[in-house]
């Protein structure tokens, strides 16, 4: 099983080269966010319940993020299609609690991360690409760039140290994430070969 944790602050590029990481190594995609936009948008308690965190740019609870992420890997594991290769966690962990519940729910699968790779990129330009995504993604967080701002260091104080948590167990790569998409994404590919 190739198990990876694409990380980076938001408006990265992290959706747009899951996309072409899951073609490539046939994986299931796990991204957090969309999760709770699709519960948002469904209406769901779980939903109602993220909605208030996520308008304000901070992060939903760990165990409101866990309790969805195990219950989809759950269903993952059920699903009549053909089998995966392994698992890409796109936004997911965002903390030390949910790194940890993420070994354990993959040890208790006989299973475990493979790597993380980490997209490198300066601020400025995150602020830029957020903004220009805002228009057409009619994300509420996405518009304001105060809200963008919280997001950021948000990111930084609770979210960054997760890299930590990878290293230490020797499973930390960073790519940098500014380019063309082609660009980015065969600077993945090789960290990732380092790790299979
Ligand atoms: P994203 O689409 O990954 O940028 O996530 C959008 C928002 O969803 C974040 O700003 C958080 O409010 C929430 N969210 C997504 N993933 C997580 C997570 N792993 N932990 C906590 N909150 C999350």
């Amino acid at each position: 099983m190739l198990n990876i944790v694409l990380f980076g602050p938001p408006g990265a590029g992290k959706g747009t080269q899951s996309q072409k990481i899951i073609d490539h190594y046939n994986l299931t995609h796990i991204a957090t966010g969309d999760l709770f936009r699709k519960h948002m948008g469904e209406g769901t308690e779980l939903g109602n319940q993220a909605k208030q965190y996520m308008d304000a740019g901070q992060l939903v609870p760990d165990d409101l993020v866990i309790g969805m992420v195990d219950h989809e890997l759950n269903e993952s594991n059920n699903t009549d299609g053909p089998p995966r290769g392994g698992i890409i966690f796109d936004g997911f962990p965002r903390t030390i609690p949910q790194a940890r519940a993420l070994d354990d729910f993959l040890e208790s699968k006989g299973t475990s991360i493979t790597c993380m790779i980490a997209l490198e990129v300066p601020d400025k330009e995150l602020k830029k690409r957020i903004l220009e995504r805002g228009k057409v993604s009619g994300r509420s967080d996405d518009q304001e760039e105060e809200k963008i701002d919280i997001r950021l260091m948000v990111y930084r104080k609770t979210t960054l140290p997760v890299a930590d948590y990878y290293k230490k167990q020797g499973k930390f790569s960073s790519v940098n994430g500014v380019g063309s998409i082609e660009d980015i994404f065969e600077r993945i590919k090789t960290e990732i070969e380092k790790f299979i």
